[in-house]
């Protein structure tokens, strides 16, 4: 129950409304020890239920009479937008029945709007480093007075290359009295050296393992020859499997249009997100899956970051991901909340060890093609029929009995159950 933590009662409030009966284990361990504003260093999947672990302890500290707001008081900084959109309106929901005021503050929006905004001074700033960077440095953000800092996704801020952006903010923040650093993995030496310099005798919670990350959802692997082959199975899982929306991850943006573009040359309804998206395309993308106009997105990581999407039960890795952390994020948009969901990754010989960086056309950077597979066995040749491997619990499916034997035949499109209805 929520009214064991010490909330106050127009926050407890908005819990009820919100439906919100039991906390989940990240709120259980992290909500009380952050109400008395210890520093926190928490590592907890995307879907823990973690944004309100630390958003319920803030409006706690902040919560009172309406007044003339004279400075920023919390900071919460994300690596993306969608996020970052996403967090602010986690903010409104617990906050609606205060005087609270939050602001959000991301690229690809109206720069002069965002200073008017941070004129009339919001209680709570949410944002993404690089944009927040440019407008300290307009001299449009004073941050001086803020008493509490959150750096939610910390390690993929650091993936993404925020670091010296995200230390130059924290900087900014130099009275804060309270900062949590909050990871979906626990990181490398980048993410120890931030916290060594962000957080002060933190109280470490480790919420989840790689291992015991999404006990709801199910992991499966399937062999695949090449990528024309993997288009072949991606058809038929589509079309086979009982999902209600699905993301299919490509590792770059040449990938995600083509893939894109044979399912929209199928009569699926999909959108692509990636980086060379606006910030409109984007917004459309998420609110059509969302309200399930569209139940097929094909992104690449930076773009699907911290997507929240109700009834998202189905994650397809294209490309297997280029790192482990990354493969917990991807599963992660997937059996959030308690629901059920399905990860499938589709390997090619090439897939592990393969080459690191990859150009965004999808060449490899400064990598010759490989001769031997993983295992350092040489390549066979001839395609052969992929088999699926089951890595969770999954009940024994004759899924690939339906591709073609050798694999390279072009598969039917039959019409997948709940797309159907669109
Ligand atoms: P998060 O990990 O913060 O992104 O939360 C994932 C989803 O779980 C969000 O849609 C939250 O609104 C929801 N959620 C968080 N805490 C609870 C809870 N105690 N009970 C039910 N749903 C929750």
């Amino acid at each position: 129950m929520f009214s064991q933590f010490a909330l106050h009662e127009r926050l407890l409030k908005a819990v009820a409304e919100l439906k919100f009966v039991e906390p989940t284990p990240v709120q259980a361990a992290a909500i009380p020890l952050a109400l008395q504003g210890r520093d926190l260093r928490v590592t907890a999947q995307t879907g823990s239920g973690k944004t309100a672990a630390f958003v319920l302890p803030i409006l706690n500290r902040l919560i009172g009479p309406a007044k003339i707001r004279v400075s920023i008081k919390a900071v919460i900084l994300l690596p993306t937008r969608e996020l970052a959109q996403q967090t602010l309106k986690e903010v409104e929901r617990f906050s609606q029945f205060t005087f609270i005021k939050s602001g959000l503050i991301t690229g690809g929006e109206d720069f002069k709007v965002q200073a008017a905004m941070l004129r009339k001074v919001p209680d709570i700033l949410i944002g993404t480093p690089g944009r927040l960077l440019e407008q300290l440095n307009a001299g449009n953000l004073d941050l001086k007075e803020v008493e509490v800092l959150v750096l939610d996704e910390a390690d993929r801020m650091l993936d993404m290359g925020f670091a010296e952006d995200v230390q130059r903010l924290v900087d900014e923040c130099a009275s804060r009295q309270q900062t949590m650093l909050f990871s979906a993995t626990t990181g490398g030496s980048g993410l120890r050296e931030m916290i060594g310099k962000v957080l002060v005798n933190p109280e470490h919670l480790q919420l989840n393992s790689v291992s015991q990350l999404n006990a709801t959802t199910r992991q499966q692997i399937i062999t695949a020859d090449h990528n024309q082959h993997k288009e072949q199975i991606v058809n038929w899982l589509l079309a086979n499997e009982t999902y209600q929306k699905a993301i299919i991850f490509t590792n770059t943006r040449a990938m995600a249009d083509r893939i894109y573009g044979r399912l929209v040359a199928l009569e699926y309804k999909a959108f692509v997100l990636h980086g060379d998206k606006d910030q409109k395309d984007r917004k459309l993308a998420i609110d059509r899956l969302k309200q399930g106009g569209v139940k097929i997105l094909v992104a690449t990581d930076v773009a699907a970051r911290g997507l929240d999407v109700d009834g998202l039960d189905m994650v397809i890795n294209f490309d297997m991901p280029r790192s482990g952390d990354e493969y917990v994020h991807r599963i992660g948009r997937t059996g959030r909340a308690g629901n059920d969901g399905l990860a499938i990754s589709l390997i090619c010989h090439g897939d592990c060890g393969g080459p690191k960086k990859v150009k965004a056309s999808g060449k490899a950077v400064g990598v010759k093609k490989k001769k031997t597979d993983a295992k350092g066995e040489k390549k066979k040749t001839g395609a052969k029929a992929p088999t699926k491997r089951k890595i969770a619990n999954r009940p024994k499916t004759d899924a690939l009995s339906l591709v073609s034997k050798d694999g390279m035949a072009p598969l039917k499109r039959r019409k997948p159950e709940a797309p159907a209805a669109e």
